[in-house]
Protein backbone atom coordinates (compact mmCIF):
# COMPACT_ATOMS: atom_id res chain seq x y z
CA UNK A 1 0.00 0.00 0.00
CA UNK A 2 2.91 2.09 1.22
CA UNK A 3 4.83 1.53 -2.26
CA UNK A 4 1.04 2.50 -4.36
CA UNK A 5 0.75 5.61 -2.64
CA UNK A 6 4.53 6.30 -3.72
CA UNK A 7 3.97 5.47 -7.28
CA UNK A 8 0.18 7.60 -7.45
CA UNK A 9 2.42 10.94 -5.86
CA UNK A 10 5.39 10.52 -8.26
CA UNK A 11 3.14 10.25 -11.42
CA UNK A 12 1.22 12.77 -10.18
CA UNK A 13 4.23 15.45 -9.75
CA UNK A 14 5.34 13.99 -12.81
CA UNK A 15 8.99 13.62 -11.35
CA UNK A 16 10.93 11.56 -9.17
CA UNK A 17 10.70 14.03 -6.07
CA UNK A 18 9.49 12.05 -3.29
CA UNK A 19 12.25 9.77 -4.34
CA UNK A 20 14.34 12.00 -3.39
CA UNK A 21 13.89 14.24 -0.39
CA UNK A 22 15.16 17.66 -1.19
CA UNK A 23 18.63 18.08 0.22
CA UNK A 24 18.91 20.89 2.42
CA UNK A 25 20.94 22.86 0.09
CA UNK A 26 18.30 22.16 -3.39
CA UNK A 27 16.52 25.18 -4.34
CA UNK A 28 12.66 24.20 -5.18
CA UNK A 29 10.49 26.69 -7.30
CA UNK A 30 6.44 26.23 -6.52
CA UNK A 31 4.31 27.57 -8.78
CA UNK A 32 0.86 28.27 -6.77
CA UNK A 33 -2.38 28.54 -8.29
CA UNK A 34 -3.98 30.66 -5.94
CA UNK A 35 -2.18 31.63 -2.76
CA UNK A 36 -3.27 32.04 0.77
CA UNK A 37 -0.09 33.65 3.01
CA UNK A 38 -1.95 32.98 6.46
CA UNK A 39 -1.33 36.97 7.85
CA UNK A 40 -3.51 38.52 5.05
CA UNK A 41 -6.93 38.17 3.68
CA UNK A 42 -5.21 38.09 -0.05
CA UNK A 43 -5.48 35.51 -2.57
CA UNK A 44 -3.12 35.78 -4.77
CA UNK A 45 -3.06 34.20 -8.35
CA UNK A 46 0.56 33.81 -10.12
CA UNK A 47 2.69 33.79 -7.59
CA UNK A 48 5.55 31.67 -7.21
CA UNK A 49 7.46 30.34 -3.60
CA UNK A 50 11.30 30.39 -3.34
CA UNK A 51 12.48 27.75 -1.37
CA UNK A 52 15.96 26.83 0.11
CA UNK A 53 17.84 25.47 2.83
CA UNK A 54 14.44 24.86 4.61
CA UNK A 55 13.01 28.01 4.54
CA UNK A 56 10.99 30.68 2.20
CA UNK A 57 13.51 32.55 0.17
CA UNK A 58 10.95 34.69 -2.12
CA UNK A 59 7.58 35.57 -2.71
CA UNK A 60 6.32 36.70 -5.99
CA UNK A 61 5.04 37.50 -9.59
CA UNK A 62 6.42 34.06 -11.34
CA UNK A 63 8.98 34.43 -13.76
CA UNK A 64 12.32 32.84 -14.40
CA UNK A 65 12.98 30.09 -12.09
CA UNK A 66 16.03 30.38 -10.25
CA UNK A 67 19.10 28.49 -11.84
CA UNK A 68 19.38 24.58 -10.80
CA UNK A 69 15.63 24.80 -9.17
CA UNK A 70 13.48 22.21 -9.36
CA UNK A 71 10.01 23.42 -10.27
CA UNK A 72 6.71 22.50 -8.06
CA UNK A 73 4.02 22.40 -9.85
CA UNK A 74 1.14 23.55 -7.95
CA UNK A 75 -0.80 25.80 -10.41
CA UNK A 76 -3.69 23.23 -10.04
CA UNK A 77 -3.98 24.00 -6.45
CA UNK A 78 -4.82 26.75 -3.43
CA UNK A 79 -1.60 26.95 -1.61
CA UNK A 80 -1.82 28.28 2.17
CA UNK A 81 0.73 27.58 5.03
CA UNK A 82 1.22 24.25 6.86
CA UNK A 83 -1.74 23.95 9.46
CA UNK A 84 -0.84 24.72 13.39
CA UNK A 85 -3.18 23.12 15.59
CA UNK A 86 -2.77 24.62 19.18
CA UNK A 87 -4.22 21.68 21.16
CA UNK A 88 -3.20 18.33 20.69
CA UNK A 89 -2.11 14.89 22.75
CA UNK A 90 0.31 13.52 20.37
CA UNK A 91 2.35 11.60 23.19
CA UNK A 92 -0.33 9.76 24.78
CA UNK A 93 -2.54 6.67 24.17
CA UNK A 94 -5.65 8.87 22.85
CA UNK A 95 -9.14 8.67 25.33
CA UNK A 96 -11.35 5.39 25.54
CA UNK A 97 -13.23 3.50 27.95
CA UNK A 98 -10.36 2.01 29.38
CA UNK A 99 -9.23 4.69 32.48
CA UNK A 100 -6.54 2.65 33.57
CA UNK A 101 -4.91 2.70 29.70
CA UNK A 102 -2.24 5.49 30.24
CA UNK A 103 -1.10 3.58 33.42
CA UNK A 104 -0.88 0.29 31.50
CA UNK A 105 1.12 1.31 28.80
CA UNK A 106 4.88 1.82 29.65
CA UNK A 107 6.79 5.26 28.91
CA UNK A 108 8.48 3.66 26.06
CA UNK A 109 5.02 2.49 24.75
CA UNK A 110 3.30 5.63 25.50
CA UNK A 111 6.17 7.57 23.32
CA UNK A 112 5.90 5.50 20.39
CA UNK A 113 2.29 5.44 20.54
CA UNK A 114 3.34 8.74 19.91
CA UNK A 115 5.31 8.93 16.81
CA UNK A 116 2.77 7.41 15.00
CA UNK A 117 0.12 9.97 16.15
CA UNK A 118 2.83 12.42 15.20
CA UNK A 119 3.25 11.17 11.56
CA UNK A 120 -0.50 11.09 10.66
CA UNK A 121 -0.99 14.08 12.16
CA UNK A 122 1.85 15.69 9.68
CA UNK A 123 0.52 13.67 6.94
CA UNK A 124 -2.64 15.25 7.36
CA UNK A 125 -1.62 18.85 6.86
CA UNK A 126 -0.75 20.11 10.62
CA UNK A 127 3.51 21.02 10.18
CA UNK A 128 3.48 22.46 13.36
CA UNK A 129 1.22 21.41 16.67
CA UNK A 130 1.39 22.66 20.62
CA UNK A 131 1.14 19.43 22.40
CA UNK A 132 -0.88 20.54 25.92
CA UNK A 133 -0.48 17.39 28.40
CA UNK A 134 0.71 14.18 28.53
CA UNK A 135 -0.22 11.85 31.44
CA UNK A 136 3.17 10.43 31.19
CA UNK A 137 5.35 13.33 32.19
CA UNK A 138 8.09 14.45 29.42
CA UNK A 139 7.22 11.58 27.70
CA UNK A 140 6.56 14.64 24.73
CA UNK A 141 9.66 16.28 25.42
CA UNK A 142 11.44 12.57 24.43
CA UNK A 143 8.42 13.06 20.86
CA UNK A 144 9.86 16.36 20.10
CA UNK A 145 13.79 15.76 20.11
CA UNK A 146 12.84 12.66 18.15
CA UNK A 147 10.82 14.66 15.61
CA UNK A 148 13.96 17.56 15.64
CA UNK A 149 16.36 15.12 15.25
CA UNK A 150 14.53 13.41 11.86
CA UNK A 151 14.18 10.00 13.71
CA UNK A 152 10.35 10.40 13.75
CA UNK A 153 8.13 12.02 11.04
CA UNK A 154 5.67 14.37 12.59
CA UNK A 155 4.95 18.21 13.16
CA UNK A 156 7.05 21.04 14.56
CA UNK A 157 5.95 20.37 18.37
CA UNK A 158 5.86 22.68 21.48
CA UNK A 159 5.20 20.41 24.65
CA UNK A 160 4.41 21.07 28.00
CA UNK A 161 6.23 18.44 29.56
CA UNK A 162 3.52 17.63 32.11
CA UNK A 163 -0.17 18.86 33.39
CA UNK A 164 1.08 21.69 36.53
CA UNK A 165 -2.47 20.62 38.26
CA UNK A 166 -3.98 20.12 41.70
CA UNK A 167 -3.50 17.16 43.84
CA UNK A 168 -6.96 14.87 42.64
CA UNK A 169 -7.31 17.69 39.97
CA UNK A 170 -8.60 17.84 36.07
CA UNK A 171 -4.54 16.93 35.42
CA UNK A 172 -4.58 13.97 36.79
CA UNK A 173 -5.53 10.47 36.16
CA UNK A 174 -7.91 9.97 38.80
CA UNK A 175 -10.25 7.20 39.75
CA UNK A 176 -8.01 4.26 38.56
CA UNK A 177 -5.55 3.67 41.85
CA UNK A 178 -5.63 6.20 44.18
CA UNK A 179 -3.63 9.01 43.16
CA UNK A 180 -1.03 8.78 45.71
CA UNK A 181 0.18 5.03 44.19
CA UNK A 182 0.40 6.16 40.71
CA UNK A 183 3.70 6.14 39.12
CA UNK A 184 5.73 9.39 40.48
CA UNK A 185 6.46 9.99 36.24
CA UNK A 186 2.29 10.70 35.86
CA UNK A 187 2.79 13.20 38.83
CA UNK A 188 5.36 15.21 37.97
CA UNK A 189 2.94 18.74 37.82
CA UNK A 190 1.25 17.69 41.16
CA UNK A 191 0.82 21.01 43.05
CA UNK A 192 -0.97 21.71 46.26
CA UNK A 193 0.60 25.16 47.18
CA UNK A 194 1.93 28.35 45.63
CA UNK A 195 6.07 26.70 46.27
CA UNK A 196 5.50 23.60 44.68
CA UNK A 197 3.90 25.12 41.83
CA UNK A 198 6.52 26.92 41.34
CA UNK A 199 8.70 24.39 41.89
CA UNK A 200 7.27 22.22 39.50
CA UNK A 201 7.40 24.81 37.13
CA UNK A 202 11.08 25.33 37.04
CA UNK A 203 11.13 21.59 37.01
CA UNK A 204 9.48 20.83 33.65
CA UNK A 205 10.95 23.99 32.28
CA UNK A 206 14.31 22.40 33.70
CA UNK A 207 13.67 19.16 32.08
CA UNK A 208 12.43 20.63 27.90
CA UNK A 209 9.06 22.20 28.00
CA UNK A 210 8.25 24.95 26.26
CA UNK A 211 5.66 26.33 28.02
CA UNK A 212 3.41 25.42 30.90
CA UNK A 213 0.61 24.17 30.88
CA UNK A 214 -2.03 24.59 33.89
CA UNK A 215 -5.16 23.13 34.82
CA UNK A 216 -7.24 26.17 36.37
CA UNK A 217 -10.57 24.21 36.20
CA UNK A 218 -12.09 20.85 36.62
CA UNK A 219 -12.06 18.45 33.36
CA UNK A 220 -14.52 17.26 31.05
CA UNK A 221 -12.73 13.85 31.14
CA UNK A 222 -11.49 13.67 34.57
CA UNK A 223 -13.22 11.73 37.48
CA UNK A 224 -13.97 13.22 40.47
CA UNK A 225 -13.62 17.18 38.54
CA UNK A 226 -16.20 19.69 38.19
CA UNK A 227 -15.79 21.81 34.62
CA UNK A 228 -17.42 24.78 36.21
CA UNK A 229 -15.09 24.61 39.63
CA UNK A 230 -11.98 26.31 39.85
CA UNK A 231 -9.09 24.32 40.51
CA UNK A 232 -5.42 26.18 40.94
CA UNK A 233 -5.70 28.91 42.98
CA UNK A 234 -5.72 32.15 42.01
CA UNK A 235 -1.76 32.54 44.16
CA UNK A 236 -0.73 29.43 42.60
CA UNK A 237 -1.36 30.73 39.00
CA UNK A 238 0.72 33.68 39.92
CA UNK A 239 3.31 32.25 40.86
CA UNK A 240 3.54 29.54 37.53
CA UNK A 241 3.14 31.92 36.00
CA UNK A 242 6.03 34.48 37.80
CA UNK A 243 8.43 31.52 36.91
CA UNK A 244 7.92 30.74 33.15
CA UNK A 245 7.60 34.60 32.07
CA UNK A 246 10.71 35.14 34.03
CA UNK A 247 12.25 32.98 31.61
CA UNK A 248 10.83 33.74 28.78
CA UNK A 249 8.37 31.27 28.31
CA UNK A 250 4.29 31.66 28.23
CA UNK A 251 1.63 29.57 29.82
CA UNK A 252 -2.15 28.57 29.25
CA UNK A 253 -4.60 27.27 31.40
CA UNK A 254 -7.34 24.49 31.08
CA UNK A 255 -10.27 26.53 32.06
CA UNK A 256 -14.32 25.50 31.74
CA UNK A 257 -15.70 27.91 33.69
CA UNK A 258 -16.17 31.96 34.63
CA UNK A 259 -14.27 32.15 37.68
CA UNK A 260 -11.37 29.71 36.54
CA UNK A 261 -11.07 31.51 33.24
CA UNK A 262 -11.10 35.21 35.42
CA UNK A 263 -8.22 33.71 38.04
CA UNK A 264 -6.68 32.39 34.77
CA UNK A 265 -6.19 35.84 33.26
CA UNK A 266 -6.34 38.17 36.22
CA UNK A 267 -3.02 35.61 36.57
CA UNK A 268 -1.57 36.66 33.84
CA UNK A 269 -1.74 33.71 31.14
CA UNK A 270 -1.35 34.15 27.77
CA UNK A 271 -3.82 32.02 26.96
CA UNK A 272 -7.33 29.63 27.72
CA UNK A 273 -7.95 26.21 26.93
CA UNK A 274 -11.84 25.27 26.17
CA UNK A 275 -13.60 28.55 27.68
CA UNK A 276 -16.51 26.36 27.47
CA UNK A 277 -18.50 28.33 30.01
CA UNK A 278 -17.12 31.77 29.42
CA UNK A 279 -19.96 35.17 30.24
CA UNK A 280 -19.95 37.83 28.62
CA UNK A 281 -17.98 39.48 31.71
CA UNK A 282 -15.08 36.59 30.77
CA UNK A 283 -14.94 37.04 27.34
CA UNK A 284 -14.78 40.94 27.14
CA UNK A 285 -11.69 40.41 30.06
CA UNK A 286 -10.30 38.21 27.95
CA UNK A 287 -10.60 40.85 25.26
CA UNK A 288 -9.26 43.50 27.19
CA UNK A 289 -6.00 41.37 28.70
CA UNK A 290 -5.23 40.07 24.55
CA UNK A 291 -5.73 36.41 26.51
CA UNK A 292 -5.97 33.93 23.24
CA UNK A 293 -8.72 31.32 23.34
CA UNK A 294 -8.17 28.00 22.08
CA UNK A 295 -11.88 26.23 21.97
CA UNK A 296 -12.04 22.58 20.90
CA UNK A 297 -15.75 23.45 19.34
CA UNK A 298 -15.71 19.72 17.24
CA UNK A 299 -14.71 16.93 19.59
CA UNK A 300 -18.32 17.43 21.69
CA UNK A 301 -19.96 15.67 18.99
CA UNK A 302 -16.72 13.22 18.69
CA UNK A 303 -17.48 12.22 22.69
CA UNK A 304 -21.48 12.11 22.34
CA UNK A 305 -20.77 9.64 19.49
CA UNK A 306 -18.28 7.28 20.20
CA UNK A 307 -18.47 7.62 23.98
CA UNK A 308 -21.66 6.22 24.11
CA UNK A 309 -21.28 3.38 21.37
CA UNK A 310 -17.64 2.41 23.56
CA UNK A 311 -18.90 2.82 26.74
CA UNK A 312 -17.21 6.02 28.51
CA UNK A 313 -17.95 6.80 31.80
CA UNK A 314 -21.14 7.92 32.63
CA UNK A 315 -19.88 11.18 34.35
CA UNK A 316 -17.81 12.52 31.19
CA UNK A 317 -20.77 12.42 28.51
CA UNK A 318 -22.31 14.12 31.45
CA UNK A 319 -20.04 16.94 31.47
CA UNK A 320 -19.56 16.87 27.94
CA UNK A 321 -23.28 17.34 27.26
CA UNK A 322 -22.70 20.20 29.99
CA UNK A 323 -20.53 22.24 28.01
CA UNK A 324 -20.63 21.43 24.37
CA UNK A 325 -23.34 23.89 23.69
CA UNK A 326 -22.28 26.65 25.70
CA UNK A 327 -18.74 26.52 24.79
CA UNK A 328 -20.06 27.16 20.60
CA UNK A 329 -22.15 30.26 21.96
CA UNK A 330 -19.38 31.56 24.22
CA UNK A 331 -17.11 30.66 20.96
CA UNK A 332 -19.87 32.83 18.47
CA UNK A 333 -19.84 35.91 20.68
CA UNK A 334 -15.78 35.39 21.20
CA UNK A 335 -15.60 35.73 17.48
CA UNK A 336 -18.06 38.69 16.98
CA UNK A 337 -16.25 40.61 19.77
CA UNK A 338 -12.99 40.09 18.02
CA UNK A 339 -11.40 37.88 20.70
CA UNK A 340 -7.77 36.48 19.82
CA UNK A 341 -8.59 32.76 18.72
CA UNK A 342 -6.33 30.51 17.58
CA UNK A 343 -7.08 26.76 16.37
CA UNK A 344 -7.08 24.29 19.06
CA UNK A 345 -9.00 20.65 18.98
CA UNK A 346 -8.28 18.20 21.48
CA UNK A 347 -6.96 15.97 18.80
CA UNK A 348 -6.01 12.76 21.20
CA UNK A 349 -9.43 12.99 22.51
CA UNK A 350 -11.09 12.24 19.08
CA UNK A 351 -8.72 10.32 16.76
CA UNK A 352 -5.33 12.21 15.37
CA UNK A 353 -5.21 12.72 11.64
CA UNK A 354 -9.31 14.41 11.85
CA UNK A 355 -7.43 17.53 13.00
CA UNK A 356 -9.17 19.79 10.21
CA UNK A 357 -12.36 18.53 11.09
CA UNK A 358 -13.39 21.41 13.54
CA UNK A 359 -13.09 24.11 10.56
CA UNK A 360 -16.40 23.01 9.61
CA UNK A 361 -17.60 24.16 13.28
CA UNK A 362 -15.91 27.36 13.39
CA UNK A 363 -17.22 28.63 10.22
CA UNK A 364 -20.69 27.48 11.54
CA UNK A 365 -20.27 29.24 14.59
CA UNK A 366 -19.47 32.94 12.85
CA UNK A 367 -15.90 32.54 11.72
CA UNK A 368 -15.15 33.44 8.10
CA UNK A 369 -13.81 30.89 5.92
CA UNK A 370 -10.56 33.02 5.69
CA UNK A 371 -10.36 34.08 9.32
CA UNK A 372 -10.81 29.69 9.98
CA UNK A 373 -7.65 30.00 8.06
CA UNK A 374 -5.75 32.17 9.74
CA UNK A 375 -6.49 31.15 13.46
CA UNK A 376 -4.48 27.78 12.22
CA UNK A 377 -1.83 29.49 10.54
CA UNK A 378 -0.47 33.22 11.15
CA UNK A 379 -2.79 33.75 14.22
CA UNK A 380 -1.54 30.43 15.59
CA UNK A 381 1.97 31.21 15.52
CA UNK A 382 1.41 34.23 17.06
CA UNK A 383 -0.65 32.96 19.59
CA UNK A 384 2.78 30.58 20.01
CA UNK A 385 5.06 33.52 20.44
CA UNK A 386 6.65 32.42 17.16
CA UNK A 387 7.74 34.04 13.84
CA UNK A 388 9.21 31.43 12.12
CA UNK A 389 6.09 29.35 11.05
CA UNK A 390 2.56 29.84 10.31
CA UNK A 391 2.39 32.21 7.14
CA UNK A 392 4.25 32.05 3.60
CA UNK A 393 6.65 34.98 3.54
CA UNK A 394 10.39 35.14 3.31
CA UNK A 395 12.37 33.65 6.32
CA UNK A 396 9.87 31.60 7.69
CA UNK A 397 10.46 27.67 7.14
CA UNK A 398 8.45 26.11 4.40
CA UNK A 399 6.44 24.59 5.88
CA UNK A 400 3.10 24.61 2.78
CA UNK A 401 0.17 22.97 2.52
CA UNK A 402 -1.75 22.05 -1.34
CA UNK A 403 -5.37 21.48 -1.62
CA UNK A 404 -7.40 21.39 -5.16
CA UNK A 405 -10.54 21.93 -4.20
CA UNK A 406 -11.26 25.78 -2.91
CA UNK A 407 -11.11 26.18 1.29
CA UNK A 408 -12.80 29.37 0.60
CA UNK A 409 -15.65 27.98 -0.73
CA UNK A 410 -15.92 24.90 1.30
CA UNK A 411 -13.57 25.18 4.32
CA UNK A 412 -14.12 21.06 4.22
CA UNK A 413 -11.36 20.92 1.78
CA UNK A 414 -8.74 21.27 4.11
CA UNK A 415 -10.18 17.66 5.40
CA UNK A 416 -8.10 16.42 2.43
CA UNK A 417 -5.17 18.18 1.94
CA UNK A 418 -3.46 16.48 -0.84
CA UNK A 419 0.33 18.39 -0.43
CA UNK A 420 2.42 18.74 2.46
CA UNK A 421 5.84 20.14 3.13
CA UNK A 422 7.62 20.66 6.24
CA UNK A 423 10.60 22.75 6.23
CA UNK A 424 10.86 22.38 2.03
CA UNK A 425 10.69 18.64 2.03
CA UNK A 426 7.91 16.51 0.76
CA UNK A 427 5.54 14.59 2.67
CA UNK A 428 3.25 13.71 0.71
ZN1 LIG B 1 -6.69 18.52 26.01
Amino acid sequence: MQHLRRRHLIAALAASFLATTPAAAETLYIEAGRLIDGVSNDVRTGQCITVADEHIKAVGPCGKAPDGARIVDWSGYTVLPGLIDLHTHLADLGQSADLAAPMKASPAETALVGARNARVTLETGFTSVRDVGTYRGLTDVTLRNAIDRGDVHGPRMWVAGAYLTIPKGGGELNGVVPNEELPADMRLGVAATPDEAAAKTAYLLDHGADFIKTIATGAVLAIGTEPGAPELTPEQLAAIVKVAHARGKKVTAHAHGAIGIRNAILAGVDSIEHASLADETTLQLAKKHGTWLAMDIYNGDYIEDIGTKEGWPEEYLRKNRETTDAQRAAFKRAVELGVNIGYATDAGVYPHGLNARQFRYMVKYGMTPMQAIRSATGCAAEEMGRGDVGAIEPGRYADIIAVKADPLADISALEKVDHVMKGGALVR
